[in-house]
């Protein structure tokens, strides 16, 4: 695999899988369906496999969460029960068991996160290769999958290109994994086109979104770009109702804002913008203090304080202070004391809502998940087989399925991965089971 310039031809068959794409998905299916004894290739379009989850969790790879599978299934969209028979299969112990296994340690951070103890998501993406490589499997790079061949409702082959020469060939095998992913971080590799082959072979698409992902906000406070906000709440308003709370943190950034909280609300806020409503994000900069408590703060801070500079200080990170002087109309330097009612009161709504216009999000390019994908009605769940082309299995982000931040998402890759190898396998090693 190393250094493998993409020119020359695939590897001579025989083969029983064909597995598209090497993101956690697709290894874990080749690795397992090698394991079962199926003659399995791997073809991904890039020069390394698992391109995306090397830059997971800030380089650091949230590969799973430690809490039980009912915790899992709640931070998962459209259908967390599709998964049952996945998780059965694999699970975060096993995911743990499979690393430690190939020497990589993890370690359990806060929220039952599990990350390589070494920092390095590049260690699980190596290690899950050269894992898949010594089950058997051939992983071949810079091999472009260009089209499912399907005869009758039966797969028969792929249509690949070796991105190096744009040699063509076509591969037969009784069995595919389709695992290339949706179409966030089109950079990585994943670029939806496993959606467009399910779609020409007749599956039916959830229209894909963005998810997990910044929102734009007007204003757009590029002035406190880079701020984190700590200990704040997170209120979604939509055509003016009230909807979820999130607590935790936030932050700036050049065109809105981003960070944990604001992740998690981007799936309903990408939906409701789809479909023409108004949006507001509504930041509580004091989550802690009840209104009467919070009043109480402030007329003890204005008895202690001499201008109204000194007195936002006192409340606000330093970086948001210009930014209510601006919004009440305040001079820094005016005294305190002085502070009427009428912008008192303006002020202490200021701290508890303040409030911006959400216009936007940051697409496919910062996304950090595809929603929607191939319906989860054209595939089996117990085995992830198409219900529409027989021998085609799907794993991974090109399904209809997503989930929050914690590890939830890579979790579903590995778990479909592996049991779409494991049936794509047996169908052919065990035909009459
Ligand atoms: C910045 C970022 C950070 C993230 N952090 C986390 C995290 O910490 N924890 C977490 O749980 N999730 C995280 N995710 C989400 C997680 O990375 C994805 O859900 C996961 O990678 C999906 O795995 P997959 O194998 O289905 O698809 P992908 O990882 O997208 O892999 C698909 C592969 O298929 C290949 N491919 C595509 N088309 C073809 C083709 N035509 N021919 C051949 N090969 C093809 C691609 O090149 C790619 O290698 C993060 C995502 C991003 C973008």
């Amino acid at each position: 695999m190393k250094g493998d310039p993409g020119t020359g031809p695939l590897p001579p068959g025989p083969w029983d899988v064909a597995v598209v794409g090497g993101g956690p998905a697709g290894l874990l299916a080749a690795g397992r369906a090698a394991m079962l004894g199926a003659r399995v290739l791997l073809l991904e379009k890039m020069e390394k496999p698992a391109r995306k989850l090397r830059i997971t969790g800030k380089g650091r790879a949230n590969i799973t969460n430690m809490r039980p599978l009912e915790e899992h299934l709640r931070e998962i969209r459209p259908e967390p029960r599709f998964l049952r028979g996945a998780f059965g299969a694999f699970f975060n112990r096993d995911l743990v068991d499979l690393l430690a296994a190939e020497g990589v340690e993890v370690r359990v951070e806060r929220g039952d996160r599990v990350f390589p103890a070494s920092g390095r998501a590049w260690d699980v993406a190596e290690a899950l290769a050269a894992w898949a490589v010594r089950q058997g499997a051939v992983l071949v790079p810079r091999a472009r999958v260009e089209a499912l061949v399907v005869h009758d409702g039966v797969f028969a082959g792929l249509e690949v290109v070796r991105t190096g020469s744009g040699l063509r060939q076509r591969v037969e095998a009784p069995r595919c994994v389709l695992a290339t992913g949706g179409l966030s971080y089109p950079g990585t590799g994943s670029t939806g086109d496993g959606l467009a082959f399910a779609e020409a072979t007749g599956h039916r698409l959830t229209a894909p979104f963005p998810s997990l992902v910044g929102l734009r906000t007007r204003p757009a406070l590029e002035e406190v770009q880079g701020l984190d906000l700590r200990n704040v709440a997170l209120t979604v308003w939509i055509d003016g109702r009230k909807q979820d709370t999130e607590f935790g943190e936030a932050d700036v950034t050049a065109r809105g804002l981003g960070g944990p909280i604001v992740l998690r609300q981007s799936r309903r806020i990408v939906e409701a913008l789809a479909a023409g409503r108004r949006v507001e994000a509504a930041l509580d900069l004091k989550p802690a203090l009840d209104p009467p408590t919070l009043e109480a703060r402030l007329a003890r801070e204005l008895e202690a304080r001499r201008t109204c500079g000194d007195l936002l200080r006192s409340l606000l990170p330093p970086l948001l202070v210009p930014v209510f002087l601006a919004r009440l109309g305040l001079d820094a330097a005016a005294p305190a004391a002085r502070l009427q009612e009428g912008l008192r009161r303006r002020l202490l709504a200021l701290l508890k809502d303040f409030r911006l216009e959400v216009v936007g999000h940051g697409g496919w390019e910062e996304a950090i998940v595809t929603a929607g994908g191939v319906s989860l009605k054209d595939v089996d769940p117990r085995t992830l087989a198409s219900r529409r082309v027989a021998g085609l299995h799907f794993a991974g982000e090109v399904l209809d399925l997503d989930a929050n931040t914690g590890g939830y998402n890579l979790q579903i890759a590995f778990s479909t991965g592996w049991l779409a190898g494991e049936a794509a396998a047996r169908a052919i090693l065990n035909p009459g089971e």
